[in-house]
């Protein structure tokens, strides 16, 4: 586990148990666990084949609870008399279970969402319409058929709040609300000057896309009062950018936005909610450092500066301590999907190829090799190197100085062929028998060094490093991890079992896109420095297959995955754990009459382990509905096959 630096990024819901197996405790550690090998394996026996995503929302449901538990605290001991509500924001992962699932887990506290364009207003309005009186901000580009939308949600009794965020907005929300007769309530996204460095920091600063700066801002409060509608202005907000690693950071912008705040008020608007945007960051490498892959302050120091800043300036100004709202996505959802796939293949090694094929550096007599070397050698050139090559292999003696001589030359015939190849004057097969010399003088040398106890030259000692080799594995970055590729952002990538066995291969993983960026060969350093080029995984076994899976992928992957090179998106299951603890042994017995994968067993049709139920599956796309999405329609496209196989068959090029 700590070769993976699983404690750090991982605790308290992944870990590894003395078996190897890493396994998941979703409702933090005093919760059920459940091996990921034995939930994938029993999936696997029900049909469900990996690459699978697996959906925890227990994990969400605590992340939550964690904020909300981070911000009472925070209210308590600064004694703030106002109170927090998150909102979730839409656009992390607009998921229906997960979507439904933070509602439900989030009534009690009235946890709201966040919204930014008319497909997710729709959305929300639908999902929020059984929660009256909950909090839905609306962000993002709007026009008037957004507006109504809003204003119609108010009606609904859902608190819809319109944030403005371009002057023009106003025109439009005003007309609106003349219109449908319903007074909006209003907030003003603020473009702050305090500015954020990693990755997501060009949402912040003065020449951010979206916000109004302080002109704009006091034209606006002047604009409302002259409608008599100052009053309807009551939440300001802002966002400085997702992932910020630096607390100093959300300091700063919280003295820059809390003064603005009380300013808003001191000119007469109503300010109810202050609304400080997403930004809250998670622990990619598990390192607590400065890296853009991780971050240095916890959940409760992001709490304490956020009420602290607003409290000051509440006591300052003497102003009422508003609803502290957050849209924090990446925080609570990371967490909770894992996206499981396989390895297929390892491309065969060159020792590998050479057994298959039957050639061997290693010859029974000098008199085979001369006949092999005559054999491949198809040109005066060619036919010289090879002797001369061959001089060098026969002549290699017990001593310092020749093996390191017969090195040196060895190397030196096989640039030489390379440069003859390149002009022309070298067949293949020459050049390839050059390869086998070269191999064949290398393991001679070491043969030799070995009985007579000889040093070996530098080039040929044993490489003490694990053994390098590219995975391929069963998944499209593009699809289901898109930030490694657009962003070079590093996820957690583990392997789900043989973790008791010491890991050989410095592994790099190609995916199956045929694209030469489909690949991952950036890994989470353990010191939180720069990162790993090389990921440290098991030989392959030639019958057991080796799974991995990708960690904190639960916000934003999916909705910024494409279907590059049409791979479409994966089966992904819900697991949730049951109220109950329940045994799998307990009288149940899977279709076999054995408990699934060593975990779970099927019940009603269900899958179901000790403390956990697998609740929803949402099949995969399959390749005709990815076709249908380029408008191919899978009918015609089997008609056009089906015609051109029977005219193959009729001219006699296919057999009937
Ligand atoms: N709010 C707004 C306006 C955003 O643009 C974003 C995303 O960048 C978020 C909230 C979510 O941010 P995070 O995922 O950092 O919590």
């Amino acid at each position: 586990a700590k070769l993976y630096n699983l404690p750090g990024w991982g605790t308290p819901y992944f870990s590894v148990k003395q078996d190897g197996q890493l396994v998941v405790t979703p409702q933090g550690e005093e919760g059920p666990s459940i091996s990921l090998h034995a939930l994938v394996q029993s999936l696997q026996q029900k049909g469900l084949h990996t690459p699978v995503l697996l959906r925890f929302p227990d994990i969400v449901a605590d992340r939550m609870e964690q904020l909300q538990g981070c911000f009472q605290t925070a209210v308590n001991r600064f004694e703030y008399q106002g109170k927090f509500q998150g909102v979730f924001p839409v656009k992390c992962n607009p998921d229906r279970e997960l979507i439904t699932s933070i509602l439900q887990c989030g009534q009690k506290f009235g946890f709201g969402l966040e919204v930014g364009s008319k497909a997710e207003l729709l959305m929300a309005m639908s999902l929020l319409a059984k929660y009256p009186g909950t909090n839905m901000i609306c962000n993002g580009y709007k026009d008037a058929e957004y507006m109504e939308l809003v204003l119609q949600s108010r009606q609904l009794g859902i608190n819809a709040v319109v944030v403005l965020e371009q002057y023009q907005e106003l025109d439009i929300v005003l007309e609106v609300s003349r219109r449908l007769g319903v007074r909006p309530v209003l907030g003003i996204r603020a473009k702050l000057t305090t500015k954020h460095s990693g990755h997501w920091g060009s949402t912040s600063g003065d020449r951010a896309k979206f916000g109004l700066r302080p002109r704009e801002i006091v034209n606006l409060v002047d604009e409302l009062a002259c409608h008599g509608m100052l009053d309807c202005l009551k939440l300001l907000h802002f966002h400085i950018g997702s992932q910020v690693t630096n607390i100093r950071i959300i300091k700063e912008a919280m003295r820059e936005a809390s003064f603005l705040f009380a300013e808003l008020v001191l000119m007469g608007a109503d300010m109810k909610f202050v609304d400080v945007g997403g930004g809250l960051g998670i622990d990619y490498d598990g390192t607590f450092s400065d890296s853009v892959h991780s971050l240095s302050y916890t959940m409760q120091n992001y709490a304490n500066d956020v009420v602290a800043a607003m409290q000051e300036v509440c006591i300052q100004r003497a102003i009422e301590p508003p609803t502290i709202i957050s849209e924090s996505g990446r925080a609570l959802a990371s967490h909770h999907a894992v996206m499981v796939f396989d390895v297929v293949s390892r491309p065969a090694a060159v020792s590998e190829v050479d057994e298959a094929a039957g050639v061997s550096v290693e010859f029974s007599s000098a008199k085979a090799l001369t006949q092999q070397l005559r054999r491949a050698a198809k040109s005066g050139k060619g036919h010289f190197l090879l002797m001369t090559f061959k001089e060098v292999y026969e002549g290699i003696e017990p001593d310092v100085s020749s093996l390191s001589e017969a090195y040196n030359d060895a190397v030196y015939f096989k640039e030489e062929a390379l440069r003859a190849f390149k002009l022309g004057v070298l067949s293949l097969e020459e050049r390839a028998q050059v390869d086998i010399l070269f191999d064949a003088t290398c393991q001679r040398i070491l043969d030799v060094a070995a009985a007579a106890l000889l040093p070996l030259p530098e080039a040929l000692q044993p490489d003490t490093r694990p053994h390098s080799a590219t995975y391929h594995v069963n998944l499209s970055i593009f699809r289901s991890a898109p930030d490694t590729w657009a962003i070079n952002q590093v996820f957690p990538v583990v392997p789900i079992h043989r973790l008791d066995e010491e890991p050989t291969v410095a592994a790099t993983l190609a995916d199956l896109t045929c694209d030469s960026d489909g690949k991952l060969d950036k890994f989470i350093a353990r010191d939180g420095e720069d990162p790993a080029p090389v990921l440290p995984l098991h030989e392959l076994h030639p019958t057991q297959p080796y799974l991995l899976a990708m960690f904190l992928t639960g916000v934003y992957q999916e909705v910024m995955g494409s279907a590059h090179n049409m791979f479409g998106a994966t089966h992904a299951v819900h697991v949730r754990a049951t109220p109950k603890k329940r045994s799998p042994t307990e009288g149940r017995k899977s279709q076999s009459g054995e408990p699934a994968g060593g975990g779970l067993v099927e019940e009603g049709g269900q899958l179901c382990g000790e403390g956990f139920v697998v609740d929803h599956i949402v099949a995969g796309e399959t390749i005709e509905e990815v076709l249908s999405r380029a408008q191919h329609q899978g009918s015609h496209m089997y008609r056009a096959i089906r015609n051109a196989a029977a005219s193959a068959v009729m001219d006699g090029s296919l057999g009937a």
